[in-house]
């Protein structure tokens, strides 16, 4: 089955469920000949994960000297992106301790548990080690 939505010649929209692409159009409950028409795409941002940790301010001026109203508006916009996290740990990213960032790991930070001797190859020399 597949869902349709369809506008009559008098300017009538509805769904119908189809059981092919090649199946005829149904006609309008009013008597007219229907077409296929685009499905109506939602922009209303359900989908929007809402801040990420990144987002989160790190100073004392950007909790507004740490205006309560802020904190808590932080403090609950993270614990449900925690919680969204636990249930997509995609989107949490990578959370292992960065051990290096400088010189040569400026590209790619040195993380806790990486592979020590070929990130250092790659990282000094341009390549891994073989
Ligand atoms: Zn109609």
């Amino acid at each position: 089955m597949i869902i349709y939505d369809l506008a009559c010649t008098a300017g009538h929209r509805f769904e119908a469920c189809l059981g092919s692409m090649f199946d005829p159009n149904p006609d309008c409950g009013c008597g007219a000949s229907t077409s296929r028409v685009p499905s109506r795409l939602n922009l209303g941002g359900a989908a929007n994960a809402g801040p990420g940790r990144d987002d989160m301010p790190t100073t004392w001026h950007g909790t507004g000297q740490g205006d309560p109203a802020t904190l808590k508006a932080w403090h609950g916009a993270m614990t449900k992106r925690e919680r969204l996290e636990e249930r997509y740990p995609e989107l949490a990213g990578d959370r292992r301790p960065i051990l290096a960032h400088e010189g040569a790991f400026a590209g790619r930070p040195l993380r806790a548990g990486d592979d020590l001797v070929p990130t250092v190859a790659k990282a000094a020399f341009g390549k891994e080690e073989s």
